[in-house]
């Protein structure tokens, strides 16, 4: 990668920005939301180098594994690496695009800015600790796999999970990307029945698994991208809306994207919050809000789909339901 790649990567992340404080011979790239710098690309001796951010003990791990990282140049040596890259007389570098790509991903994480702790924040955490209380830690998404789960997001569309139990069970244990795309499109249908809409189905999940072939079906390969660019991929399929994208962002690959569904507008809509009236906007709220925690939004979706079908139905059945204290449906019922 040489500087400019490295610029245009490091752009790809959401609200990066790039700065030159100390003049040319710096960049800096920034976030947006607070101005703080997670890759500084520089030229010492020759070669291009980029110092980034890192939880200590994966620093010291990168540092034994890789000779070309060292000790943050000019920054503080426990919190920030320093990684060369090739030099113009081709001297190379031992650290491979994509681990470098972990490495900046890891960077940006770290600095990227904090959501604001307030009111709203308060209370988004005291409906998840009620809901955590009641029904205890879900051991969402039911799946044993990553492609499991992928397979799962797709199959679960418009119909209820036990009928995706029936199909994922008629694969008889060969579900894998590669079994999925060597069968025929009829084949695949039939095994896919008890889901409903199996046609179609069966040409939505050849097609994402074909996506997920691009990256040799390797969580770790995906992980290491930004999370905006794998969205917007999985959004450009057939078949993937933006649901089904963040089931399999947040559940699949571990990503912090936090999943609206009709269940999370319902309540938002009864308690009530003021998260807006589209996906988009009600997925936004819970991320502002909210911390960056994927464990959190895995635990809170999943909660809200428990309550959902245990109470807050179309028709609510409010006694029992452990947000009541906190609902003004329940108390405008009630009058
Ligand atoms: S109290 Fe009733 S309306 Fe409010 S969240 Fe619970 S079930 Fe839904």
């Amino acid at each position: 990668m040489n500087r400019q790649e490295l610029i245009s990567y490091c752009l790809t992340y959401a609200g990066a920005y790039e700065d030159y404080p100390f003049g040319e011979e710096w960049t800096v790239m920034r976030h947006g939301g607070n101005r703080k710098g997670f890759a500084f690309i520089y030229e010492r001796d020759g070669r291009l180098c980029v110092n980034l951010k890192c939880d200590p003990m994966r620093a010291d791990f990168l540092r034994q594994a890789f000779r070309n990282v060292s000790p943050g140049y000019h920054m503080n040596h426990e919190h920030w690496i320093t990684v060369a890259l090739d030099g113009p007389d081709q001297s190379g570098s031992d650290v491979p695009d994509l681990e470098l790509a972990g490495m900046i991903k890891h960077s940006y994480d770290l600095t990227k800015p904090k959501p604001k702790r307030g009111k709203t924040a308060a209370r988004l955490m005291d409906i998840h600790s009620r809901l955590r209380t009641h029904y205890g830690n879900p051991h969402w998404w039911p799946g044993e796999t990553p492609y499991e789960i992928i397979t799962g997001a797709i199959l679960t569309q418009n119909t209820a999970w036990g009928n995706v139990k029936k199909a994922l069970a008629n694969f008889g244990g060969r579900l894998s990307p590669e079994y999925v795309l060597g069968l025929e499109h009829g084949e695949l249908a039939e095994i896919i029945r008890p889901a409903g809409f199996f046609n179609q189905k069966a040409g939505y999940l050849q097609t994402v698994t074909s996506w997920f072939r691009q990256y040799e079906y390797d969580v770790g390969t995906v992980r290491a991208l930004p999370q905006a660019r794998i969205r917007e991929e999985l959004l450009a399929l057939r078949g993937v809306g933006r649901e089904t994208a963040d089931d399999i962002l947040l559940y699949a690959f571990g990503f912090s994207s936090f999943v609206v569904d009709a269940y999370t507008m319902r309540l938002a809509d009864r308690l009530p919050l003021p998260a807006g009236q589209d996906y988009e906007a009600v997925k936004a709220f819970f991320e502002k809000h909210l911390p960056l925690d994927t464990q959190l939004y895995n635990e809170y979706h999943a909660l809200i789909v428990m309550n959902g079908n245990a109470h807050c139905r179309k028709k609510p059945s409010c006694g029992g339901c452990p947000l009541i204290e906190l609902c003004a449906a329940e108390r405008k019922a009630a009058r």
